[in-house]
């Protein structure tokens, strides 16, 4: 009922990396609908979260004062209530809590270490970076990029020379086979999900590949449910198939790409019938998807965090990437290599540089060309020095390296891996300053607490797992005094000696053209004009370029390479001790550490209760009935829970959501790394299952 509101605003949706443009529905200072709007991602559509999910906004937990923890206060951990924090913390002025903010950093130069956020705009994310950078003169600063698609971002980057999906999602409307593996869209990307289903129904030939079973498999032409870790060997052994058959596009090969000897070379050992048992894949299945990858007049490939968050989650992605090269799948309308964003703007975050071995648009900080921009742009040249990734600076605060840190909106008291690690360096630094919405379970470790804004009170650009750019426009100011985050570093940075003036997220969007190419022909007003702009656009007529490196890729010699990629274990493997494997992911209705989703009425209606997805025949063998409890340990820990039945997960799996901190699933995860992306091994941990 149009009626039932007094104003309207066109923004994107907080949640995912899709970047669905919405119109948010007001009524005094209340949002009451948000509606899908023709974004081009999203062509009016949404999904539960994004239409549903948005009264997280006004929930009494919102943090609408600064807070400095009280003197006496309990030791750090995890003892304050977010609804009743007054025995903890201390309401105070914006003016004492930003000097108490800035005293503790100011002058601790390496000692200070900063993890952003993806949630926040582009501008934000690129005056944090900028804030830890010239502010400290290192790049310890980082976000959560690195439990995500560092290590796609890593073999991209390598192999292709760009970090950023070579074509739109949208594309599959061009293709007649795709593969998504290592993904969930259905319920992790469900916009970008039913143009898949789309695709199927109009007979593109769709592969499924994952360990867990999904609701894709309905429409799927093959779906290959492989062992879980066995990844590289499953897609080796496919890469086998079609150069023992001839498939390989001979052109496109030699007038694209190099090192395809080595590969060549390399793929002669996976034999579809030797990596069997190892994969859970007979070989006529392999033969299959091999034949109508290769055979596609246009395919594409579409991952996630299944792919990314191994030991080997590096090594995952050239194998995706060796396989779209060799098919000659890339630069084409209906071709090209996607991997799906998480987080509505991590794409964003990390092309502001919200990542510590690159300034913005992946320039390299051991670059004295590029730092010597930066001189002059700032005034300070950046170190020439990678620095520490996300956990890495938690084991540098245990090591007494890192004494102070600055975390705007992220949550790594939940998102760690192997969490107690991680909350116990938050509890042991000397000054932690948090911005964010609510008292997180990070933020009950804080000196000082600043609060923030929600991404429907933001002004300031986003940009998808498309590339495209989008405006973000505030549809409420945040309540009582949150405020901007962008205002927010900003002061902090003029109280640590910055002389920083900007007045609006505008001016630092022009600062960011400066030394970003992407955003050459993308203009603050264009944006908000046009609400979109892909990047690259080669004009300021052009809305950007859906499909890239049709005639080169950004590599030195205008080639793509091929990296060969060896079998490597799981960092664990089952024992008799710990027989199961445990892998954990994001349900439909809930957002990664259940910070906002959790506290929107709908989605924590339909799914209030940490839980677990276990085999019906598991849950027989322990005796559960489903609905009942178990207990899950690993060398990390133990957390119990409900166990939900899922023919879905195989006997010896367990999946485990991270969205619940009652059972928090992190708690039990591995801290492996992957040796060049180092994201840990999120996937895969061996873990013992029993009835609770
Ligand atoms: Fe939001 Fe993603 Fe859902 Fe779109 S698909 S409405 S961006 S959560």
């Amino acid at each position: 009922d149009d009626r039932a509101f007094d104003a309207e605003t066109r923004s994107i949706c907080p949640f995912c990396g899709v970047g669905c443009q919405v119109s948010i529905k007001t009524r005094g200072d209340r949002v009451v609908k948000v509606d899908g709007v023709n974004g081009p991602a999203n062509e009016g559509r949404l999904c539960v979260k994004g239409r549903f999910g948005f009264d997280y906004i006004h929930h009494p937990h919102r943090l609408t004062k600064p807070l400095i923890r009280r003197e006496g206060a309990p030791a750090k951990g995890l003892n304050v209530d977010p609804g009743d924090w007054s025995s903890v913390f201390r309401e105070a002025s914006w003016e004492e809590a930003l000097d108490a903010a800035a005293g503790g950093l100011k002058g601790r130069g390496r000692e200070v270490a900063g993890f952003g956020s993806a949630k926040c705009s582009n501008e934000e994310a690129y005056l944090f970076q900028k804030f830890i950078r010239q502010g400290f003169g290192h790049n310890n600063v980082d976000h959560c990029t690195r439990l995500c698609h560092a290590s796609s971002v890593a073999a991209l980057l390598e192999n292709v020379g760009s970090g950023a999906v070579t074509a739109t999602f949208n594309e599959i409307e061009n293709a007649d086979c795709a593969i998504v593996i290592g993904a969930n869209p259905v319920e992790n990307h469900p916009v970008a999900a039913t143009y898949f289903k789309q695709f199927a129904k109009r007979g593109g030939k769709l592969i499924v590949m994952d360990p867990r079973g999904q609701a894709l498999k309905r429409h799927a032409t093959h779906m290959l449910q492989f062992r879980p870790g066995a990844d590289v060997a499953l897609l080796n052994a496919i890469m086998h198939v079609i150069a023992e058959e001839g498939l390989v596009d001979r052109q496109y090969v030699e007038a694209m790409t190099e090192n395809w000897d080595a590969q060549r070379d390399h793929l002669k050992g996976f034999a579809p019938e030797t990596v069997e048992g190892l994969t859970g894949i007979d070989a006529a299945t392999i033969r299959a998807v091999a034949r109508d990858f290769a055979r596609a007049k246009a395919g594409m490939i579409f991952w996630g965090m299944g792919i990314s968050q191994h030991v080997h989650g590096t090594d995952n992605s050239r194998c995706l990437i060796s396989l779209a090269l060799m098919c000659g799948q890339v630069g084409r309308p209906g071709t090209g290599l996607h991997p799906l964003r998480g987080q509505n703007n991590v794409q964003g975050a990390s092309d502001a540089g919200l990542i510590p071995m690159f300034l913005p648009d992946y320039a390299s900080v051991t670059s004295d060309e590029v730092r010597a921009r930066y001189a002059e742009l700032w005034g300070a040249e950046p170190l020439a020095e990678k620095g520490l990734t996300v956990t890495e600076i938690m084991d540098a605060v245990h090591a007494g390296d890192i004494r102070a840190m600055y975390i705007l909106g992220e949550n790594p008291a939940m998102s760690d891996p192997d969490v107690d690690h991680a909350r116990a360096a938050l509890a042991a630094l000397d000054h932690l300053v948090v911005q964010d919405i609510f008292l997180t379970e990070t933020a009950n470790y804080a000196d000082v607490i600043l609060p923030a804004s929600a991404f429907y009170e933001k002004a300031g650009t986003v940009t998808n797992t498309n590339r495209q750019v989008q405006m973000g426009r505030p549809a409420l100011p945040p309540p009582g005094e949150a405020r901007a985050d962008w205002w927010i570093t900003a002061e902090l940075a003029k109280r640590c000696g910055l002389d920083w003036r900007y007045t609006h997220p505008r001016e630092v969007f022009a600062e960011m053209k400066q030394v970003m190419p992407s955003l050459d022909n993308i203009t603050w007003e264009r944006l908000e004009a046009e609400d979109a702009v892909t990047y690259p656009s080669l004009s300021e007529t052009d809305p950007g370029q859906a499909i890239v490196f049709g005639d080169a890729f950004p590599r030195e010699n205008g080639r793509a390479r091929f990296t060969p990629a060896a079998v490597i274990p799981p960092d664990e493997t089952p024992d008799a001790e710990y027989p199961m494997i445990l892998t954990t992911g994001r349900q439909l209705e809930h957002w990664h550490t259940g910070s906002m989703t959790r506290r929107a009425s709908v989605l924590d209606a339909v799914e209030p209760e940490a839980n677990c997805s276990l085999h019906p025949a598991t849950l027989r063998r322990l005796g559960v009935p489903a609905g009942g409890h178990v207990r899950l340990t690993t060398r990390r820990g133990t957390v119990t829970l409900m166990a939900r039945a899922d023919r879905a997960v195989a006997p010896d799996m367990v999946f485990l959501p991270f969205a619940f901190v009652e059972a928090a699933a992190n708690l039990l995860t591995n801290p492996a790394l992957d040796p060049y992306g180092k994201i840990p091994e999120f996937k895969f941990s061996a873990v013992r299952v029993e009835a609770a």
